[in-house]
């Protein structure tokens, strides 16, 4: 609700301020931070720009502080933008300035289109008010260049108005027309009467100072046809003086008169430009009524603002001529008068003074007085050209300068997106390499596994027993303990072969495997030894006693029953020979040997049976 009303700030006030009313409500009774500081920034600017700057500068500051809280540094800058604003409204120009251009470059990083545009405009208004049209104009071109007609909200013809003003101050005529016309096109489907009305006076303007004052006459009766509201083109400020000009000037002595009358009215607080304006109507209206001494005596009366060289070029009120930032009540913009202390009319108003100056000292046959006064003329319009041109120039400085910082600006998303990606390329790159170690030790280990086990039956092989059996012959010797090895073989396997098929015996093999696993000790290690053949070393064991406990084996062999696809399988039997180590042994093959004609004997013996013949101490 709250952006709904900043985007009808232009486009429709009354529908924008229905808006942030409601959305303030909903938002103070949700407790909704974010969303009361939205409604609040749109209250305020609508204060700013259709109220008094006073009420927008309260509101906004309101709204600073609760973004803040939310953490919303673009909604801050917004609202910041508005507070400067409002300070250059109140008359507090070079406050604001001071208030505005430390936040320009963060504001431009951070903001985007329209808020961009009203940020630079806030800026732009404060040169502008100074009289430093180079400076305000070059803001404003920027201002549009963010606030296009696609996202600008209707804020852009704002921009237009503002930018037709300064330019007729440079006296840029057709240059303001073309800005008028587009601001114009872009009022239309917006309820902005005030707006429109002021794109009008800047055409109005526009054309009488280009002499074609005759096609301006339709435009004032349009901008007198809309009405005199606060809803409407506002109740004051509403520059009856120039409309009056432009009628004198095409020559309708009737409605520049009704013109005047309602120009002269209210003369109170009038602004330097539109004291002249007044001036210069008044002196119209006389030469029209062919009474030359009272008209120049008209222009004389404000010779004072008008001698007094101006050294602004621009509106010194921000905005009593056609700068569109005007409250409903358009005494809004005046509040910047005071610092207009004591300043004369601006070039343009100057001009016109001249201007008819020298044409009613010619008309009265004072060629020499007419000429000084076509010479002063002069000089003011190539004041305002000198000006124009460095306006132009000021506002390429900037420009180059903006998209030189919007470079730097892409260039460091650019490193910081590029960091960011390498950042996350090495953590891959790290995850890869960790998977590469993980998966390169597992097959390392498989590879050891491999290397010392035996697939079939997950035993030791028969190249670890050539490695183990050494060392703990070593051992065994050294510490005179007991080392028994056993070699086991299964009995009539090539019959079960045969019988049963290949993966049946595979099938007994890793049986048998399981059983040794199972049935020894931790410290005993089993091998498998060739095809059917295992051995078993048992450290710290005797012969007989590692003898009675593969008979254990044995008898567990004998029971264990096996269902095969060929038939079930029971009975099954091995025969083996235990040797001891401290008998006679010198070497491992010395060891085996033994244990194996001790499996030789008890195959001999009929199978089925564990011979432990103590090995003969060699002396
Ligand atoms: P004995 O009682 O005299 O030891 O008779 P045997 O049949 O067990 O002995 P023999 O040496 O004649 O046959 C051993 C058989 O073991 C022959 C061979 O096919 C089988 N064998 C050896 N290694 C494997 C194996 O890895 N898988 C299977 N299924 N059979 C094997
Ligand atoms: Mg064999
Ligand atoms: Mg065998």
């Amino acid at each position: 609700m709250a952006r709904r009303a900043w985007r009808q700030l232009h486009i429709n006030a009354a529908e924008c301020l229905v808006c942030a009313d409601r959305a303030l409500l909903l938002a103070l009774k949700t407790g909704d931070l974010a969303a009361e500081a939205a409604a609040r920034l749109a209250r305020g600017f609508h204060s700013l720009y259709f109220l008094q700057p006073a009420d927008a500068a309260a509101e906004l500051r309101h709204a600073e502080a609760l973004f803040g809280q939310a953490g919303d540094r673009t909604g801050q800058l917004l609202a910041s933008a508005g507070v400067g604003r409002a300070l250059w409204r109140s008359g507090q120009v070079q406050a604001a300035l001071d208030h505005l251009l430390p936040m320009r470059d963060e504001g431009l990083r951070l903001l985007r289109h329209e808020q961009r545009g009203v940020l630079l405009n806030a800026i732009a208004g404060c040169y502008s008010a100074q009289g430093r049209s180079e400076e305000a104009f070059a803001y404003m071109y920027e201002a549009l260049r963010g606030a296009g007609p696609a996202r600008g909200h209707g804020f852009d013809a704002a921009l237009h108005c503002n930018l037709s003003h300064e330019l007729l101050q440079l006296g840029d005529h057709d240059e303001a027309l073309a800005q008028v016309d587009r601001g114009i096109a872009r009022c239309a489907g917006m309820r902005n009467a005030r707006l429109e009305s002021v794109l009008r006076i800047n055409r109005v303007i526009g054309l009488t100072e280009l002499g074609r004052a005759a096609e301006a006459l339709p435009e004032v009766q349009r901008i007198l046809a809309l009405p005199a509201t606060p809803g409407g083109r506002g109740v004051t400020a509403l520059h009856f003086e120039t409309l009056a000009i432009a009628a004198l000037r095409a020559g309708d002595a009737a409605l520049g008169a009704d013109l005047l009358q309602r120009a002269g009215a209210n003369t109170a607080g009038m602004q330097p430009d539109e004291r002249v304006e007044l001036a210069v109507a008044q002196a119209l209206l006389c030469q029209l009524q062919g009474d030359l001494p009272a008209a120049l005596a008209a222009l004389d009366a404000v010779a004072a603002l008008v001698d007094a060289p101006a050294l602004r070029v621009g509106n010194v009120d921000g905005g009593s001529d056609g700068n569109v930032d005007g409250g409903s009540d358009g005494n809004v913009d005046g509040g910047s008068d005071g610092d207009g202390d004591g300043g004369g009319a601006a070039l343009r108003a100057c001009a016109l003074v001249e201007q008819l100056r020298s044409q009613l000292h010619e008309a009265l046959g004072d060629a020499p007085t007419a000429l000084a006064a076509v010479r002063r003329w002069q000089a003011i319009n190539a004041q305002r050209a000198r000006l124009a041109s460095r306006a132009r120039y000021q506002a390429a400085v900037l420009q180059t300068e903006l998209v030189k910082m919007q470079h730097k600006l892409e260039e460091n998303d650019l490193q910081r997106r590029a960091t960011e990606r390498q950042r996350s390329d090495m953590v891959l790159a790290n995850t890869a390499l960790q998977r590469k170690i993980e998966e390169v030790q597992a097959l390392q280990s498989a590879l050891r596994e491999q290397a010392t086990h035996d697939a079939l039956t997950g035993l030791f092989n028969r190249r670890h027993l050539n490695d183990t059996l050494p060392q703990l012959l070593a051992q065994s010797l050294r510490e005179r303990e007991p080392l028994t090895a056993v070699v086991i073989d299964l009995d009539h396997f090539k019959a079960v072969n045969d019988q049963h098929g290949h993966p049946a015996g595979d099938e007994l093999l890793a049986a048998f495997g399981r059983l040794l696993l199972d049935g020894l000790r931790g410290s005993d290690i089993a091998f498998r030894y060739g095809g059917e053949e295992f051995c078993v070393l048992m450290p710290r064991t005797a012969a007989d006693a590692a003898c009675s406990k593969v008979q254990q084996l044995l008898g567990r062999w004998r029971m264990q029953r096996f269902a095969l696809d060929t038939g079930e399988l029971i009975g099954l039997s091995f025969s083996a020979g235990a040797a001891d180590a401290q008998r006679a042994v010198h070497t491992p093959m010395q060891l085996l040997r033994a244990a194996d004609d001790l499996l030789l004997a008890a195959k001999r013996a009929g199978r089925g049976r564990v011979l432990a013949a103590p090995v003969q101490r060699v002396v």
